[in-house]
């Protein structure tokens, strides 16, 4: 409450630097979403209702060969077996501990040591739903793609992780190696997904892109307001092609509100983060 009250008499206005406390306060920005995350009936409700909208759009997607869920997608490909690419972090794994612990042992913000320790215990739960829906899936003889940008030396963990929860992992032909594509397992495998949602969709008619990141869907490393633009561009998809499950906790969504620059100190980010503020 002093703090809250702090914040209210010391911030007076966009462009003044804030003082310590704020400073402080902005390094616990995560602290509500990710009560949200481990709490919640809502968070819950939210991803098991993206799932569902899955399992709904599953047998359109199958019958009409016209259809792909991916930009990246071209020719003919309604001959192509069937594939879904699905993202990794707060897709269909719940992180949410190593986001505690951020919190707890450290400042609030990401740390690379907390979270690689973090992966290596291979201890993520599977996001509800997820798993219900990609084993049915898979059983419908759709190949599951994990395409993440956890890095190539966190494979083995992160498909113990993934087979310990029960999500379906195997080996592929076509020179892809297995349904596991990391960032960096190839030299032109970037933290863009682009290249690989291409390789894919050369051999693969991608029925369904699912994520919780814009970049899960195209490369989205752009400012805000052409963010919105070209998301606008495939609306309808939505829920049909494009499966959105809810991340508060991180992302690019919060990286565009101060132009992705990470080395910014938590002071100027929480200044740029109220300047985005609009009051009507
Ligand atoms: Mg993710």
């Amino acid at each position: 409450m002093f703090g809250f009250a702090l914040l209210c008499v010391t911030w007076k206005a966009p462009g003044q630097a804030l003082p310590a406390r704020a400073a402080a306060a902005a390094a616990m920005d995560g602290l509500n979403a990710t009560a949200w995350v481990q709490s919640s009936v809502e968070y819950r409700a939210s991803a098991l209702q993206a799932w569902r909208l899955a399992a709904v759009s599953l047998p359109r997607a199958l019958k009409d060969k016209k259809w792909t869920a991916a930009l990246e997608q071209s020719g003919k490909f309604g001959k192509l077996p069937p594939a879904i690419i699905v993202d990794i972090d707060e897709t269909v794994l719940d992180n949410s501990p190593g986001q505690a612990r951020f919190l707890l042992e450290g400042n609030g913000r990401y740390t690379r040591d907390v979270w690689m320790r973090w992966t290596a215990e291979r201890r993520s739960r599977a996001v509800p739903g997820a798993k219900e829906f990609l084993q049915a899936a898979n059983a419908k003889g759709v190949t599951v793609f994990y395409v993440t940008n956890r890095g190539v030396h966190e494979e083995a963990d992160t498909r113990a992780n993934l087979e310990t929860e029960g999500f379906p992992v195997k080996a592929v032909a076509g020179g892809i190696g297995d349904t596991l594509l990391m960032a960096g397992e190839k030299p032109e495998w970037t933290s863009d997904k682009s290249v690989r949602r291409a390789l894919l969709a050369k051999q693969y008619r991608i029925l369904m892109l699912c994520g919780d990141d814009l970049n899960d869907f195209f490369a989205a490393r752009i400012p805000l307001e052409q963010r919105a633009a070209k998301a606008r561009e495939h609306e309808s998809w939505w829920g049909d092609r494009w499966i959105m499950l809810p991340n508060p906790m991180y992302g690019s969504w919060e990286d565009a509100l101060f132009g992705f620059d990470r080395t910014l100190d938590p002071a100027t980010v929480q200044r740029k983060k109220l300047e985005g503020l609009h009051r009507d």
